[in-house]
């Protein structure tokens, strides 16, 4: 089984992936955390994709595609998108690309949170330097400030998250992703949540409509 999340920046799909990927045995692959992994690897690709994140844009498909191929191109297990596709290109790349290995998307699942509330998260999202576990300073702290529960380590603010680069990003997001939903929505595999729920209330919500589907 393959799927893909969407919805804006900070409409959950991060901690949904989490809980997914663990519930259904599935590869959680966020293009946001590869990429900032190749920044602090300080890699080629993270290098030329840095100027892009930091300022809230889209890194270009080219080098997105190219990395999901380097880095899936082996993996059997059925994958779980989290960021990806960003761009109607991304999209028809990814249906190329799943064509030639036989594979084939089987639900898209749209995490659907107003605008205003997306902008709130962002704002009082942090992230744990170690796990990566995503916190909200006002709707879901840390028992310590500052400090991880799961393992220990500080929360930081992503680079992307300060306010001033949140209100690009929604707009690149109303850009360029959000034609997605008129791309899936008619393919059949496209399902609605409401992501303004609280975390455990929307994986629940989501594994029932992953398991109503035909
Ligand atoms: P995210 O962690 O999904 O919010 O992504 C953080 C940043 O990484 C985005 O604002 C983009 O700069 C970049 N990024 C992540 N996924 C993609 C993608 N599929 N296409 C282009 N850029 C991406």
């Amino acid at each position: 089984m393959n799927i893909i999340l969407l919805g804006y920046p900070g409409s959950g799909k991060g901690t949904l992936a989490k809980d997914l990927s663990k519930s259904l045995d599935m590869i959680h692959v966020s293009t946001g955390d590869i990429l900032r992994d190749e920044m602090a690897k300080k890699t080629p690709l993270g290098l030329e994709a840095s100027s892009y994140m930091a300022g809230g844009r889209l890194v270009p498909d080219r080098l997105v595609m190219d990395m999901l191929k380097v880095r899936l191109g082996a993996e059997t297990r059925g994958l779980l998108f989290d960021g990806f596709p960003r761009t109607v290109a991304q999209a028809e790349a990814l249906d190329a690309w799943f064509g030639t290995r036989g594979q084939e998307i089987d639900s898209v699942v749209f995490l659907n949170v107003a605008e205003a509330v997306v902008m709130a998260r962002l704002g009082s999202r942090r992230t744990c330097t170690g796990c990566g576990k995503i916190y909200n300073v006002i709707s879901n702290a840390p028992a310590k400030e500052g400090v991880c529960d799961a393992c220990g380590k500080p929360l930081m603010t992503r680079e992307d998250d300060k306010t001033e680069v949140i209100a690009r990003r929604i707009q690149v997001y109303k850009d360029q992703t959000e034609p997605l939903l008129a791309y899936y929505r008619s393919s059949g595999t496209f399902v609605e949540a409401d992501g303004g729920k609280t975390p455990d209330a929307v994986t629940k919500d989501v594994l029932t409509l992953l398991h109503a589907k035909p």
